[in-house]
């Protein structure tokens, strides 16, 4: 018989998929590696898996301990199935821009979600870091992981996605992309690709416009789970050759056409990193293998990104825009 022992056995080893329509007439082979297909639905699984079983080993994570985090989301539900498997609770901190539909899978798996102003600077009382701050005091047994600052964020990557990537590429990656949250996947795939091939793939980032990572201040955009308005310790500043900005109106069209011409119904920053790699590939040849990772899939943006009613309040469904073609936009 073939079967695991729990699903959360299932994290990682993800596929690579090819671009197709979305690449016609650039040279390089433009590779989707597809992290929706963990089984939390989001690359976050692999952090969730790694910082709770490093919490586990230095005893900061006790048996029936609480799991308090500020989370968009997709690392809650990591915990959350993890916290199923391990006996832990959950309670996550959510700004309010994060969908109902995110909050409501979180609850699914048995948390508790407590939504905070994304309007608000971090130092603020009511900020989602201040007031994970404060649970963590108050709930007894509670463990914040701390995606922004723990080691094991980015290290999970340089021991997963970063090895993952050149077995499936039999080491013939050239470029990495994808976006910057936290910074982890970034800085612990990018960092082991690096080492492992003598620093011949290029890192390149992909940031909303007006993040940190691109040189803004911080100033608010649509897209979910990337950008920043502060340097988190878990993005290492010396991992990425170049960061690119990208529009909340070229993530989202780029993030529609995923799901309409490749079958790839994913989230708003898939479809960010991808705008990057098309920008990328413009510039490179024949011999080229760009890998973008995707971290999420599209059901929970189902009201938002795939909303046309949505998409049209902020003007991005414009008559110019929705005829559009990728050399239109790019
Ligand atoms: N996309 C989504 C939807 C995310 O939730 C995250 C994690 N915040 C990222 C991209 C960025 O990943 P990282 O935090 O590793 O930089």
């Amino acid at each position: 018989m073939d079967y695991v022992e729990h699903v959360v056995d299932l994290v990682g080893n993800t596929p690579l998929v090819k671009l197709n329509a979305l690449t016609e007439g650039l040279q390089p082979l433009v590779l989707a590696k597809v992290e929706y297909l963990n089984p939390g639905g989001s690359v976050k699984d692999r952090i969730a898996l790694r910082m709770v079983e490093a919490a586990e080993k230095s005893g900061e994570l006790r048996p029936g301990g609480t799991i308090v985090e500020p989370t968009s989301g997709n690392t809650g539900v990591g915990l959350a199935m993890v916290a199923q498997r391990k006996g832990y609770h959950c309670v996550f901190v959510c700004p309010d821009k994060v969908s109902e539909d995110k909050r409501n899978v979180l609850k699914a798996y048995g948390a508790r979600v407590v939504v905070c102003p994304t309007a608000v600077p971090p130092e603020h009382p009511d900020s989602y870091y201040s007031v994970s701050d404060r649970l963590v005091e108050e709930i007894d047994g509670a463990w914040k992981p701390n995606q922004y600052a723990n080691p094991e964020n980015p290290a999970s990557h340089y021991h997963s996605t970063g090895p993952e990537l050149w077995q499936q590429t039999e080491g013939r990656i050239t470029h990495f992309v994808a976006g910057v949250g936290t910074g982890g996947t970034i800085s612990g795939t990018g960092r082991y690709l690096k080492e492992v091939s003598d620093g011949h793939v290029s890192v390149v980032g992909a940031d909303p416009e007006g993040s940190v990572y691109s040189g803004g201040s911080g100033r608010p955009y649509l897209v979910e789970g990337v950008g920043e308005d502060f340097w988190p310790e878990t993005y290492d500043r010396t991992v990425a050759d170049e960061i690119i900005a990208i529009s909340d109106a070229e993530s989202f069209e780029i993030t529609r056409r995923l799901a309409l011409e490749e079958g790839l119904l994913v989230g708003g920053s898939c479809g960010m990193a991808v705008a990057a790699a098309l920008k990328l590939a413009k510039r490179l040849g024949p011999d080229d293998v760009i890998v973008v990772l995707l971290p999420d899939g599209g059901r929970g943006y189902l009201g938002k990104v795939f909303n046309d009613q949505w998409m049209s309040s902020f003007g991005f469904l414009s008559p110019d825009q929705s005829g559009a073609t990728v050399g239109d936009v790019l």
